[in-house]
């Protein structure tokens, strides 16, 4: 679909700001966000987890009402549910009592399409999805793919103008995943169907450079868009051409590559002034193996993006990984590349113990392992009540997120033995101490 030459604004969030309270305490999901998004765009929204990605796409589809800010739609003030647009979810719900045929029906009559006329444009909208002869099965008979193909056609029925995708192939085996991406990019990019733009959210940076005209990045905590990226590729796209990569890396670098200067990245200790920065929810396994893994590579670099897909473990993951890597000084990131600085080289090539060593000297500087290190230091017999801690940790983080971070933070002092965790008595102790009284 041609873009205008000067196009029409179809949505407009101007400083949109999303509060969340749980319990006493209020923290800032999404912050500041101004996005529009034009007649004949395909826009991709990516960006860690929790970075109010889905968020967003509730706030402007009007599902829920924003602590501050506006949605203008074509030039109005939206209040309420948007009416032109539609979201495709990960796993799109499906009536199982109803055939096929009879859930894309329904989406008809709830648009209100006279009786006679819903066969067959259910009908012709499963055929599109590439389910015809399908139409007399039951949800239950359909494999995943399928069955999100049904509602992409139950999507499509209502013809939005504004078709927002929620990670709608995360869900789905790689093949089922890639059909229905390239059946999606067929219709919309065919023009037939009367929809004006398509907001999807993603985490997969390959397939936001496959599908996007343009990719709005976002970061977390707060989580607010970071960079955008046109990519002015034609469709279709070849994944292995060199112009896919060198988008695909510049996204990545965008991504993981934001070095702080080192006080920032960081952090404070929980109740000192300033953020407390969170671990990445890394296992240490996983960690050392990504080390060993680009410390076996060619001047013990590699391309992330290249991580991902010869591990094959999702970009999310890979990213948390790289970030830990880099948190702890054992790589660098830069332009879509890790590369392992001679600490990281030396842990991947270090026996069992010696990296244990540097592993808690690694982590002690961490204002987190400080902080949770002086509490049971100053405990009585240096032990502390899981639950005690955790509710200490909930002053800086919302309540899941603080289980979270202590159960990293034990898993990391657990490996680095420089804390105890008894599981029957879910009690903390500090191991170095205990060791020395003996
Ligand atoms: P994403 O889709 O990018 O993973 P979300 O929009 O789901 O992110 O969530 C952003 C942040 O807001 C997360 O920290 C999440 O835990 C929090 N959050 C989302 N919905 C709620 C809610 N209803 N109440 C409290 N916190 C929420
Ligand atoms: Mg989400």
């Amino acid at each position: 679909m041609a873009i205008p030459a000067t196009p029409n604004t179809l949505l407009e969030l101007k400083h949109i700001q999303q509060n969340y309270t749980s319990g006493t305490r209020t923290f800032t999901a999404v912050q500041d966000v101004n996005l529009k998004l034009h007649e004949g765009e395909f826009v991709a929204l990516l960006g860690p987890s929790g970075c109010g990605k889905s968020t967003l796409l509730r706030i402007l589809t009007g599902l829920q009402t924003p602590s501050e800010g506006q949605i203008i739609y074509r030039g109005q003030r939206l209040k309420g549910v948007n009416p032109y647009a539609t979201i495709v979810f990960q796993t799109f719900a499906l009536f199982p009592w109803l055939t096929v045929l009879e859930n894309v029906e329904l989406a008809l009559k709830a648009r209100g399409v006279a009786a006679s006329l819903r066969i067959p444009r259910a009908l012709d909208l499963l055929d599109r999805v590439g389910l015809d002869g399908f139409e007399n099965a039951y949800p239950r008979e359909l494999s995943g793919g399928m069955r999100q193909k049904v509602g992409f056609a139950r999507a499509m029925a209502v013809e939005p103008e504004l078709l927002c995708l929620d990670e709608p192939f995360s869900a789905l085996d790689v093949l089922s995943a890639e059909s229905l991406r390239n059946e999606l990019m067929e219709l919309w990019t065919s023009g037939k169907i009367p929809t004006k733009a398509i907001l999807m959210v993603s985490h997969n940076i390959e397939e936001a450079v496959l599908m996007a005209d343009r990719i709005v990045v976002m970061d977390k905590e707060p989580g607010r868009i970071v960079a955008e990226i046109k990519v002015e590729l034609p469709h279709p796209r070849q994944r292995h051409s060199d112009a896919f990569r060198a988008v695909v890396d510049n996204v990545y670098a965008l991504l993981a590559g934001q070095t702080e200067p080192e006080a920032a990245e960081l952090g404070s200790e929980p109740g000192q002034p300033g953020r407390t920065r969170a671990l990445p929810h890394v296992h240490i396994s996983d960690l050392a193996g990504l080390l060993e893994y680009v410390s076996e590579k060619p001047d013990d670099q590699d391309d992330i993006y290249r991580l991902t897909e010869e591990l094959k473990i999702d970009s999310d993951r890979v990213l948390s990984l790289t970030e830990t890597a880099e948190l702890l000084g054992f790589a660098t990131v830069a332009k879509g590349d890790i590369r392992l600085t001679p600490l990281g080289e030396t842990f991947a090539e270090a026996s069992i113990l010696a990296r244990k060593e540097i592993f808690a000297a690694r982590i002690r500087r961490l204002p987190l392992v400080r902080w949770l290190m002086g509490m049971l230091q100053r405990a009585d017999k240096h032990t502390l009540k899981w639950d005690v801690v955790k509710l200490a940790l909930e002053l800086e983080f919302p309540p899941e997120e603080a289980e979270k971070q202590l159960d990293t933070l034990i898993n990391w002092g657990r490996y680095a033995e420089i804390l105890a965790y008894d599981d029957s008595s879910e009690e903390i102790t500090l191991e170095t101490l205990t060791e020395k009284a003996v």
